[in-house]
């Protein structure tokens, strides 16, 4: 299964794509941990991209592009991944459909964890206090701009996968493992609807 966890900072992709990855064997393709280990390693687009993150802006295109196309190409992604943070952009999902189409690959399903912005600003003040000291982006001001670019930038792709027909919804007000088990049903309704 390929799929995509789409969701705003602080709605719990990377905690329910650990999930899958226990569960199915999935891989988690990150492009935040992808960038950060470049940042960590002193790579060249580790050095073009740290002061973009530190900001919570968006990082170009052709770099999270190339990122992801370079991984997909791994071993482990053969009987599916999980993309976490990607695509962010219209732009990025266009590229995202033509490198899968080029491999003969294609997207199953599109997951949104739905959270409310009253709820998510209280998470995201409790992760910036939390992480401080672990990531440079996770501070309040820097994650109300994520908050934003993600509302400007992010949610056009929302009606982009619904016209395909991939978007389905859960919940993200609920505890872990019951969005666990919404995303579960999810897939499980996917799988039904395509045999
Ligand atoms: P994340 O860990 O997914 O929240 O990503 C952390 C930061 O990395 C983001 O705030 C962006 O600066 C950058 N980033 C991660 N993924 C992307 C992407 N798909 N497109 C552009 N920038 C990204």
């Amino acid at each position: 299964m390929n799929l995509i966890l789409f969701g705003p900072p602080g709605a719990g992709k990377g905690t329910q794509a650990d999930l899958l990855t226990q569960r199915h064997g999935w891989p988690k393709l990150s492009t935040g941990d992808m960038l950060r280990a470049a940042v960590a390693a002193g790579t060249a687009t580790g050095r073009k991209v740290k002061k973009i993150i530190e900001r919570g802006e968006l990082v170009p295109d052709k770099i999270v592009v190339r990122l992801i196309s370079e991984r997909i190409d791994e071993a482990d992604c053969a009987d599916g991944f999980i993309l976490d943070g990607f695509p962010r952009t219209v732009p990025q999902a266009r590229a995202l459909d033509k490198l899968l189409k080029k491999k003969k690959l294609s997207l199953d399903i599109v997951i949104e964890i739905v959270v409310d912005d009253g709820a998510l600003l209280e998470r995201i003040r409790h992760r910036a206090r939390q992480s401080a000291e672990t990531r440079a982006d996770d501070n309040e001001d820097t994650l109300k701009t994520r908050l934003d670019v993600y509302h400007a930038q992010t949610t056009p792709l929302l009606p982009y996968y619904d016209r395909q027909g991939k978007l389905r919804k859960v919940d993200g007000m609920q505890d872990i493992e019951a969005v666990a088990a919404a995303i579960e049903a999810a897939l499980r309704t996917m799988a039904e609807e395509a045999a």
